[in-house]
């Protein structure tokens, strides 16, 4: 999950960048107006939090002109506590939810999990053979068995389950794993997939190297089969 936060007050923006990060999403950060316009046009995102307050381009217009490009995306509106016309103006310009500062992050958490969940499109639940990912809850479990995922190892797997069967090159895991200004090289995607291999090592799903590329996200090309000849003979 990739959310766009636009906020121009420093402490503000930090503080929810570092405990959104730390559930799982990959978050970029713009300080005005103008930038959240720009990303908003170029680039793709599963939520805007969105101040109202932004310098350069208010939020309100912000918000106009994504409605206006008819985007479906879900957005959390960021708001003065006495801010009741800022409330309205923002729910009737398409906004889905919105929080009053000063707001406890559990609260918002709460608010961002409710609003991804309802998405733009992506399903909730994935299924790749005997592994299933609750995109909700973030709970993965193969088998039946639920499965302890380190934040990036979740974020890692939703990338390459979203394009299970398919390559995903470095530079799109590198984008989409990790907000704008923090880095993250290659060699540290190479330690996340290699240990998100392990973890997956008892579904028989695989993370194929496509050497130079990037990778692939495999199943066991018939896992019931398998299954089938596993059970004792003349089984019923
Ligand atoms: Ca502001």
């Amino acid at each position: 999950m990739r959310i766009l936060l636009a906020e121009d007050d420093r402490i503000i923006a930090d503080g929810l960048q570092r405990s959104l990060r730390k559930a799982g999403y990959a978050v970029d950060c713009v300080a005005n107006g103008v930038d959240a316009d720009t990303a908003l046009v170029s680039q793709q995102f599963d939520l805007l939090i969105l101040d109202l307050g932004l310098p350069k381009l208010s939020g309100i217009e912000v918000l106009r002109r994504l409605r206006a490009r008819k985007k479906a995306l879900p957005v959390l509106i960021l708001t003065a506590q006495d801010g009741l016309e800022d409330r309205v103006r923002g729910l009737d310009a398409g906004a889905d939810d919105y929080m009053s500062k000063p707001f406890a992050l559990p609260e918002l958490e709460a608010r961002v999990r409710a609003l991804t969940r309802r998405g733009t499109g992506t399903p909730t639940r994935i299924e790749f053979g005997n592994l299933s990912y609750d995109r909700s809850d973030r709970q993965v479990k193969i088998a039946g068995q639920t499965v302890i995922l380190s934040a990036r190892e979740l974020g890692l797997l939703e990338i390459l389950l979203l394009r299970a069967g398919r390559l995903v090159n470095k530079e799109h895991l590198v984008d989409h794993l990790c907000g704008w200004g923090e880095e993250v090289s290659t060699n540290a995607i190479e330690v996340y997939v290699h240990r998100l291999r392990k973890k997956l090592d008892a579904s028989g799903i695989t993370i194929a190297t496509v050497r130079g590329l990037g990778y692939c996200l495999e199943k066991p090309a018939d896992i019931s089969v398998a299954a089938d000849t596993q059970e004792p003979d003349g089984g019923h």
